[in-house]
């Protein structure tokens, strides 16, 4: 018997255990609809090589997919303008919370990465190219709904309306941005197309089949060159979780992409695509039970992309 035929055992071993445990951490509450989530939540989907889907928990439940949409809209951007995105946004980790404005006046408008508020809002800007917002959405959520195999995933007009309502640091960042003229749109069409695509919901079952594509598994949809797929999980791996990315590196070894929802897509190239939930934080912004199961499921499997 191998390893991976006890994972359902292990996963719901997992799922057991957090859910007697209890500690939570805190859900986000500066976007009034998401502090409305009950912290109490935990599910973990792994879509393996061999076209398996293995969940425990409440996997079938959806939850606002918040920053995590920054790798879509990435692969979207890489995809329809190739490389000329990094003249505008580095590829360096920031060392600064997801939503800081410090760096950005000492380098000149130019943000460290794709995967902070600042250098996703360029990203979207370039998605954007002069198109309506509902045009680059829609292209994301195809994107998404293509990688899933499933068109039912959405957007939820009420998180995006909240966040609109009190999103005053991306307001903020939206216009120093343009202030140095990296961004071409105008603050409040990229602010409005950027909120949308955060507010995207998805099961971690969606999550982790919408994966595929960047761990490169073999049943996966072609939507990405090898190139790029290695890249974004590069970038994953450096900035995926903010100034908590060397912790999260250290503690999975594995590329992650956090959001606020508190959800975590793991990549693990060639072997498998894992979508995470539990939207109570730690101090970085990151699922607090989320970094913990993934950190649990890398031992357990013994998967590093450190061999
Ligand atoms: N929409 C959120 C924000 O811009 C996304 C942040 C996150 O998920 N880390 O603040």
């Amino acid at each position: 018997m191998t390893r991976l035929d006890d994972l359902p055992d292990f996963l719901n071993a997992l799922a057991a255990d957090v859910m007697s445990r209890g500690e939570w951490g805190k859900v986000a509450d500066y976007i009034p609809e998401l502090a409305r989530v009950d912290p109490a939540q935990f599910a973990i989907s792994v879509a393996l090589a061999d076209g398996r889907l293995i969940s425990a928990g409440q996997s079938r439940t959806r939850f606002s997919i918040q920053s995590i949409s920054k790798v879509y809209a990435l692969a979207c951007v890489l995809s329809r303008f190739g490389d000329s995105l990094w003249n505008r946004v580095g590829r360096e980790p920031s060392g600064d919370r997801f939503d800081s404005i410090l760096l950005l006046e000492q380098e000149h408008g130019r943000p460290r990465n794709p995967f902070i508020n600042a250098g996703a809002l360029v990203t979207t800007d370039v998605l954007l190219a002069g198109r309506a917002p509902k045009e680059a959405l829609s292209e994301i959520l195809q994107f998404i709904r293509d990688g899933a195999g499933d068109d039912d995933i959405h957007i939820d007009a009420s998180v995006a309306a909240s966040e609109k309502a009190t999103g005053f640091r991306n307001v903020a960042l939206a216009n120093y941005l343009r202030s140095f003229d990296n961004l071409r749109e105008t603050p409040d069409r990229v602010l409005g197309t950027y909120f949308h695509q955060c507010a995207i919901e998805m099961t971690t079952e969606q999550l982790a089949l919408s994966g595929r594509c960047l761990a490169g598994l073999p049943d996966a949809p072609m939507l990405l060159s090898e190139v790029r797929r290695r890249r974004i999980a590069a970038l994953m791996m450096t900035c995926g979780h903010y100034d908590g990315s060397g912790d999260f590196a250290f503690r999975t070894g594995l590329p992650g992409k956090s959001g606020v929802g508190g959800g975590i897509l793991l990549v693990v190239p060639g072997r498998a695509s894992v979508g995470i939930w539990s939207p109570g934080l730690n101090a970085w912004g990151n699922s607090m039970v989320g970094t913990e199961a993934a950190e649990r499921l890398a031992r357990f499997t013994g998967w590093s992309v450190f061999g």
